[in-house]
């Protein structure tokens, strides 16, 4: 292993930034913290999670939801009496997920009235500079009218190998896309550890110098409703270090989680990459 872990200290999230005194956040929801282990959909969490969102926003943060859970929200919904392909059954449970998903966003932010807009989006309108400049000003015009973006992979169209490799990925070309200041990763584990998480030995990495290979490090199976895993974890955060964006993986299900991340850093679980100066 190359590098530092564990060298430097936490960072808060910085209360002052260059945007009216707050800093753009890409927060990525996974699929297994808003899903319940039957597979169905986590409204309590849900709910935790935008009361806190709204919190970050009246601190003065922008705030760009990258949410999953449509395919699993869409398989609870409906009982397919035949057999269906791989590909028939991310279309058919993403239509249908997607539309509850969002409704429910809707609704729950409404209560502050935050307005939420819709992004549905592909691989390859980050390669095309037209879609990616319409896209970008899409997302732009929304956060000047306070409206808070919720991002998914438009997974109805999006099949095989159109398809990003995970919503990790897609929030990593999120942040960058939009220049944010920090991307945020949550998922149900609190962050890269020494060794296999289950394992007493195994310490949490808590802060990632720029250039450290952590490779070593990383585990390769994957979570239990989600595409990604730690590795595509790893991959992107890596990646958006260093393009020079902070990033964050923590524990979406541990309580309060983005306030604890803001507040007091110090006594929250989570490992940091911090980006070059
Ligand atoms: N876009 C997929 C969904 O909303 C999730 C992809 C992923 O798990 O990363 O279900």
């Amino acid at each position: 292993m190359k590098g530092n872990i564990n060298s430097s200290k936490h960072s808060t999230l910085p209360l002052k930034g260059e945007r009216g005194g707050g800093l753009r956040l890409v927060i990525k929801i996974g699929s297994n913290v808003l899903t319940r282990p039957d597979g169905k959909l986590d409204v309590t969490r849900m709910s935790a999670l935008v009361d806190q969102v709204a919190w970050l926003r009246q601190q003065g943060h922008e705030v760009i939801l990258v949410s999953s859970g449509a395919v699993a929200c869409g398989r609870r919904e409906l009982k397919v009496d035949h057999a269906l392909d791989t590909v028939e059954q991310r279309q058919l449970f993403s239509a249908l997920g997607q539309v509850k998903l969002v409704g429910l966003y809707y609704d729950l932010f409404r209560e502050f009235h935050i307005h939420v807009g819709q992004v549905l989006t592909m691989k390859e309108n980050f390669q095309s500079g037209e879609q990616f400049e319409n896209q970008r000003a899409c997302m732009r015009v929304m956060l000047e009218n306070g409206v808070l973006p919720i991002v998914n992979e438009n997974d109805t169209v999006c099949v095989t190998e159109l398809m990003f490799t995970d919503n990790d990925e897609l929030s990593g070309l999120i942040a960058q896309m939009m220049e944010a200041d920090m991307l945020i990763l949550l998922s149900n584990i609190d962050g890269i550890f020494t060794g296999h998480p289950d394992n007493p030995q195994s310490q949490l990495i808590h802060s990632v110098a720029p250039g450290t290979d952590l490779s070593a490090y990383i585990q390769s199976e994957k979570s239990a409703f989600g595409r990604g895993g730690m590795h595509s974890k790893y991959t992107t955060a890596s990646k958006v270090q260093a393009a020079g964006i902070r990033v964050i993986i923590a524990n979406g299900e541990r309580e309060n989680i983005l306030i604890n991340l803001a507040e007091r850093p110090e006594t929250t679980p989570h490992t940091e990459f911090i980006p070059k100066q």
